[in-house]
């Protein structure tokens, strides 16, 4: 079977692997489904990644597609199961994980390998974090249950009252997600980002106000829009840069929220005002990741139909082309998110 595997920096290949034998509570999924995400372009230019890579190794981590092999030990799941596994699973039985803070959890077991024919789920992926797919939706849109699991998480995280006005940094998928999430909850959305075809999507999607981001990245045109406004209620950054990191907290009223969703490059740190915090009564936090729970909630979402999956998922591209279609997100192409189609 083949199976994209990253090499290092920039550099990915398609390898002829053969299929691994299954070992007790596993099972194999051939798939039907792989999306690209951001997290995987940042990993693709940085050659590894500190918690979930370290290369040579498999890549890809929303997936959808069909229970093919049962190891021994699998009772309630059947061959032909239409599945998503998660890309994680928690232990469930350190302290983070027993706070239910499962995203913390100090043993996360991850999961890559999503751009290939099929994929051996890990036994306790299978016992936590493995979803059947609700009637009728298809793999495509069900891939995207991790990448809104993750929005879910810092949504919620974040808090919306009804009537917030919330400023959304960064319009990539993660950022457009949020918007469409948050807009639901009740809040008026401004989304701050560069690219006028992503601008014009986060419009499509009802959000109220856009402001174009230049493309050296400067955000003083956001913090006009803010200052103008007194101040939003509240911030979701989603960009994953210390400047935009600072610029949230500048961009918040009085007793403002901000959630770093981004997450920056290692080593990289942030200069804030200690008595606008102080002073301004702000709550500042961070969120990562997702949990079992939220895996759930977004797939229910996502069956419910409540996520425009056409918006988000805009091209697509056999396995063979990946190493390309990576060259084409690093230069900022149109697509947001690109289905890998697996299947031979
Ligand atoms: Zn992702
Ligand atoms: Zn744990």
């Amino acid at each position: 079977m083949k199976a994209a595997y990253l090499l290092g920096t920039r550099s990915l290949e398609i390898r002829e692997v053969p299929e691994v034998p299954l070992g007790h509570g596993e099972v194999r999924i051939r798939i039907e489904a792989a999306l690209t995400c951001g997290t995987d372009l940042k990993v693709w230019r940085r050659g590894h990644h500190a918690r979930m890579l370290t290369p040579p190794c498999r890549f890809g981590h929303e997936l959808a597609g069909v229970i093919v092999g049962k190891g021994p030990g699998i009772s309630d799941w059947r061959t032909g199961d239409r599945v998503v596994a998660a890309n994680s699973a928690p232990c469930g039985g350190c302290r983070p994980c027993q706070r239910g803070q499962h995203q913390l959890c100090e043993d996360l077991l991850f999961l890559n390998g999503a751009y290939a024919e099929s994929i051996v789920v890990p036994e306790r992926i299978v016992r936590t974090n493995l979803h059947r797919i609700p009637d009728g939706l298809d793999f495509r849109a069900a891939a995207m249950a991790e990448p809104l699991a993750c929005v879910l998480l810092g949504g919620e995280e974040l808090g919306v009252e009804p009537g917030d006005r919330i400023l959304v940094l960064g319009s990539g998928p993660i950022g457009l997600l949020a918007a469409v999430v948050l807009r639901s909850l009740g809040a008026r959305i401004t989304v701050a980002g560069r690219g006028a075809h992503r601008l014009g999507v986060a419009q499509s999607l009802g959000v109220e106000d856009v402001i174009p981001v230049p493309v050296d990245g400067d955000l003083g045109v956001v913090l006009a829009h803010a200052k103008a406004l007194g101040g939003f209620d509240a911030v979701f950054e989603a960009v994953g840069q210390p400047q935009a990191w600072e610029a949230a907290v500048q961009a918040v009223r009085p007793g403002g929220r901000v959630n770093w969703f981004g997450g920056c490059p290692s080593g990289t740190s942030v200069r804030l005002d200690t008595a606008w915090i102080h002073y301004g009564a702000l709550s500042l936090r961070a969120s990562f990741h997702h949990t079992p729970a939220m895996f759930r909630k977004a797939l229910g979402l996502l069956g419910a139909g409540t996520i425009p999956v056409d918006s988000f998922v805009t091209a697509e591209a056999p396995l063979a082309d990946l190493p390309r279609v990576f060259e084409e997100l690093d230069r900022g192409g149109a697509a947001l998110k690109t289905l890998i189609r697996c299947g031979r």
